[in-house]
């Protein structure tokens, strides 16, 4: 085997290791916590109930709520992940109507928006066809303004935004949140680095959004990057190249 040859293989091997151990410590760590919110206040709920002591139930009811979308959306994550990394996810890009894509995964995420308060407006252009993959175009869209709506406190707003250019689309989920630090922007998208933060009311989190629009935009040959000042809001950039 050629030098250029055993080093592409080393580093596919070395890549498939961080995978592994990356995907172990979210299910030790990760999938854990969401449950225990579940678990926690369904018992709180459910011995309340029957003692007829009927107050405050339906925070509880709320915890539990939440905790249970934590955990499907990271579970979706997951499986996602788990499918692309070992190929058991097809690559099937076909002409798609990106502003009607973007609506329906605003729609899905309204109800946790309205929770937090948060608007949602959308810049789009009326005509919007893109080349992509479905699947991943809606997933890389849902991590991100989900991502928006819980790094931004009450009443803020996320903003989403696409642009024709001359060779690509340029996409853009801007929010009024807490932002990033500077020295955190590469290491979002990486996965031998291990950035992870609560949201602002506490919404947990695996790190794993972030690497799966990574690997999903890479696979259409397009980029994905970040501005952000803390404080001020963060802005998730990403480009799809025309056919
Ligand atoms: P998760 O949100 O599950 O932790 P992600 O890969 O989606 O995983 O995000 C990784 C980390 O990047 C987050 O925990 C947070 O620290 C930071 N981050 C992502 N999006 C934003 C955002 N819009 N505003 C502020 N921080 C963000």
């Amino acid at each position: 085997m050629s030098e250029n040859k055993l080093l592409a293989s080393e580093a596919s091997l070395r890549e498939l290791n961080l995978t592994k151990d990356k995907f172990f410590s979210i299910i030790a760590h990760d999938l854990k916590s969401p449950f225990n919110g579940i678990l926690g206040f369904s018992k709180l709920l459910f011995e309340q109930i029957r003692n007829k002591d009927y107050t405050g139930i339906d925070e509880y009811a709320e915890v539990i709520l939440k905790s249970s979308q934590q955990a499907i959306n990271l579970l979706t994550n997951l499986m996602d992940w788990s499918r692309f990394q070992t190929d058991r996810m097809k690559f099937s890009p076909e002409y798609i109507d990106a502003n009607v894509l973007i609506r329906s995964v605003k729609e899905l995420l309204i109800i946790s928006a309205e929770q937090k308060s948060i608007s949602i407006k959308l810049n789009l252009p009326d005509k919007l066809l893109v080349y992509a993959d479905r699947f991943m175009l809606e997933t890389v869209l849902r991590n991100l303004i989900s991502n928006g709506i819980k790094f931004t406190p009450r009443k803020g707003k996320v903003i989403i935004s696409a642009e024709e250019k001359e060779k690509e689309f340029l996409f853009l989920i801007e929010d009024s949140g807490v932002g990033i630090e500077k020295i955190n922007f590469e290491k979002l998208f990486r996965i031998d680095e291990n950035v992870s933060s609560l949201g602002t009311e506490n919404e947990t989190g695996t790190g794993l959004g972030l690497i799966l629009c990574n690997d999903f935009i890479k696979k259409h040959k397009g980029d994905i990057w970040v501005e952000s000042e803390p404080e001020v809001g963060s802005k998730f950039y990403f480009t799809i190249p025309k056919a």
